[in-house]
């Protein structure tokens, strides 16, 4: 066996170990490569570029048959994944597959919200089924392997990156990471249609100080294991094959060279077997941080912590060799790493064969398939979120007159994807809000007026804007940010609604004092939208809502979808209460909800401590009522569940879904526990004049969290429960664990 030098044998070898395990077929191709070749596959570099330059053709031809390279992201056509797929498998002594990898983030070709807009919908079985589809079309242009989950805990609205995430709550966002992982996935790797996940940006890379993008992260350990780890364990359990170590520093080492996060936690508690790729050249950028001298220390430093997979940097193509000869990076790390990339080649079949991803047909049968459009169009409608509607001016009469749309957003098919939808059509296939409304409303019942851009101080439309909207029955404003300022490298001081728009919102409404105002807000984080409530009727939060974003929003806005999406994060009053969550700790002193003059209690003097709109708030055409709550028992014990109950009625004239969300307090522990915890939730679709009974189940599993031993457990004692329509209600019921 460990005398085979060439590809045949090689080949000969993989079909005698097709029955054995993977681990053992990885073992087999092991034992024939060189200390180089196993580097080589720790190297990834993009397709259109590395630090020394615009590469395909070139030095990735040269890398991939020297057997450098193991991965590429950003590999742009089927034809060329093709073409450099080929040079890995007949070119090189091995043969081995090259994996592909890509950010297929909300989608792929078809897109879908952005991931805090999927997460809204409170909804596990859509987004599961969006990952399913951007699976699809991502893996028929032969990628194996998205740069997805982001599963970041995010409570700081400045940071750009909110817009990627799940948002500010662990339990949610650990179900939700769940869902992503199982969709990109599916049951088998090896079937051509699934991909390998990655869990990122391994870990608390969203408590960046002031939400500045790859700042500083100083956390205790209380936050780091009950907060920011839980999503990324989640992925875990649900099978992840891969994970990404981040940009930012934890406690003073950066976490692409962190031992403690990767390898005691991630490997050695939780016992992953997958691999872990460094960020976009996070390894080199330990030198920036002050933590290695140079390039070798870099990479010494990233593969003593546990990172396998050199993103971009390379340096472990060019220092690892080095490193092991003088003995600073143990030979069996490497080997380590190099079969922890090998074994996932062999999950996705690429052995057997290497192309098996790589088919223009059904590249060109796949994107934006008619089934895949009408889902996106429905998670879209499912995202959304309404904020807020006086004097009922939402839904929408498909019978007035006139309706004026105003604002720089209304025609828009290029902001209206989000960020990373680099495959989705920004021109052509995007349905702006205007398409979306034109298919409920006549043409002569439409007014338009774009009035202003987003950023530029360009008041010339205002007068026209002004004029359109004195000519409405009802105004529909769509405003917000664009794409490009939320995501990566895009944090924000300023949470206002940016440039001059507000003033045109206010200009708007001076002109049309009692006219219905909806305001219909496309942004990628929580905004100060202090101002705009008192100006507006209805406002109506979209997020960036993708491919079919125009449509679903007109679905929610003529009532064909009755709104039903919740917020995951809490949009606060002022930047100064950033960071702002539902999830918080009490203080030693109480914290008053509507005073802000009270003296010495831990307040502001100049707002409440409330936010504008808390976690869990999100408005329907419909109305529910909550009966009280119903235990089983004022008892659980460790070996018993209580099951807690409350019955919602649809008490308003539409049929709706209601999001049912159950809270828990754990009064006194070990460690101080927060003020509320979401433990559960349900998403009921109920007729109008319906009522439905809705049980939880509660067992002392539901309770636990790390202690200061690092210990995993529930703490007998008193707990409040509620079941609640937000995370804005008082606890008036008690179980006691015992
Ligand atoms: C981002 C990652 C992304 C990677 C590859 C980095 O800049 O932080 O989230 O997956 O680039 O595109």
């Amino acid at each position: 066996i460990g005398h085979a030098q060439t590809k045949e044998e090689v080949a000969g070898f993989t079909q005698t170990y097709k029955n054995q395990n993977f681990e053992a077929k990885v073992d087999s191709i092991m034992k024939l490569m060189t200390l180089q070749e196993k580097i080589g596959q720790t190297a990834m570099y993009s397709g259109s570029w590395d630090q020394t330059g615009p590469i395909i053709g070139s030095n990735n031809g040269k890398y991939i048959r020297e057997g450098n390279m193991g991965a590429m992201l950003n590999a742009f056509t089927v034809k060329g994944t093709r073409e450099l797929q080929q040079i890995a498998v007949n070119e090189t002594r091995l043969g081995i597959p090259l994996l592909f990898g890509y950010d297929v983030i909300h989608g792929h070709r078809t897109i879908f919200p952005i991931n805090l807009g999927m997460s809204t919908s409170w909804d596990l079985k859509m987004i599961e089924e969006s990952s399913r589809i951007a699976a699809e079309e991502a893996s028929a242009e032969g990628l194996h392997w998205t740069f997805a989950p982001m599963v970041d805990i995010a409570r700081d609205p400045r940071w750009g990156r909110v817009s990627e995430g799940a948002g500010e709550d662990v339990y949610l966002a650990s179900q939700i990471a769940k869902a992503y992982v199982k969709g990109f996935q599916g049951d088998d790797l090896s079937k051509h249609n699934t991909i390998l996940a990655c869990a990122k940006h391994f870990v608390a890379y969203g408590a960046a100080q002031a939400g500045r993008d790859y700042h500083t992260v100083n956390m205790g350990e209380d936050e780091l294991r009950n907060v920011y780890l839980p999503p990324f364990k989640a992925t875990v359990d649900a099978g992840v094959e891969t994970f990404m170590s981040a940009f930012n520093e934890l406690n003073g080492i950066p976490t692409s060279g962190n031992k403690y996060t990767l390898r005691d936690i991630l490997q050695d508690e939780w016992g992953f077997r997958g691999f872990v790729v460094s960020d976009y050249t996070s390894i080199n950028e330990m030198i920036q941080h002050g933590f290695a001298t140079d390039s070798l220390d870099a990479a010494r430093i990233g593969m003593n912590a546990g990172v396998d997979m050199d993103m971009m940097g390379s340096v472990y193509r060019k220092y690892l060799k080095t490193l092991i000869a003088e003995g600073k990076v143990d030979k069996a790390l490497v080997e380590d790493a190099c079969r922890r990339i090998l074994l996932a080649k062999f999950k996705l079949g690429l052995f057997d064969d290497p192309y098996r991803y790589i088919d223009e047909k059904r590249e060109a049968n796949t994107k934006y398939q008619p089934e895949f459009l009408a889902k996106a169009r429905e998670i879209a409608a499912a995202s959304l979120v309404l904020l807020q509607n006086k004097n009922k001016a939402l839904p929408l009469s498909k019978n007035t007159k006139k309706i004026a749309f105003i604002g720089p957003l209304v025609k828009d098919e290029y902001d209206i994807l989000g960020n990373w939808a680099a495959k989705g059509d920004r021109n052509g296939q995007a349905v702006s809000i205007f398409e979306g409304v034109s298919e409920y409303l006549k043409p002569h019942q439409i007014l338009y007026a774009k009035g202003c851009d987003i950023l530029k101080e360009d008041r010339s439309g205002f007068t026209e804007a002004i004029a359109v909207s004195k000519k409405a029955d009802v105004i529909v404003l769509a405003m917000g940010e664009g794409h490009h300022m939320s995501g990566e490298a895009a944090s924000r001081t300023n949470l206002k609604i940016p440039g001059i728009q507000p003033e045109l919102i206010k200009k708007i409404r001076e002109a049309n004092p009692d006219k219905k105002i909806v305001l219909v807000l496309m942004n990628g984080r929580p905004l100060n939208l202090s101002d705009e409530v008192n100006l507006v009727d209805s406002i109506l939060e979209i997020w960036f809502p993708g491919t079919m974003g125009g449509a679903g929003v007109a679905d929610v806005l003529f009532s064909a979808y009755n709104p039903s999406g919740k917020l995951t994060m809490t949009f606060p009053r002022n930047v100064g209460q950033v960071p702002i969550y539902y999830n918080m700790k009490n203080t030693g002193r109480p914290i008053p909800e509507h005073n802000p003059k009270e003296d010495y209690k831990s307040n502001y003097i100049d707002v409440p401590n409330s936010p504008l709109f808390p976690f869990g708030h999100g408005l329907s055409y419909t109305t529910f009522q909550y009966s009280d709550l119903e235990l089983s028992s004022n008892t659980l014990s460790f070996s018993n569940a209580i099951t807690a109950s409350v019955t919602i009625t649809n008490s308003g004239t539409m049929d709706g879904h209601e999001i049912v969300q159950l809270y828990i307090h754990d009064k006194v522990g070990s460690l101080t526990r927060p003020v509320k915890e979401l433990k559960g939730f349900q998403k009921l679709f109920l007729k109008k004049g319906e009522s439905k009974k809705v049980t939880f189940t509660i067992s002392s599993d539901d309770l636990k969290f790390y202690n200061n031993n690092n210990q995993y457990i529930a703490e007998p004692g008193e707990f409040e429960i509620a079941i609640a329509p937000s995370s804005d209600f008082k606890f008036k019921h008690v179980f006691q664990l015992n």
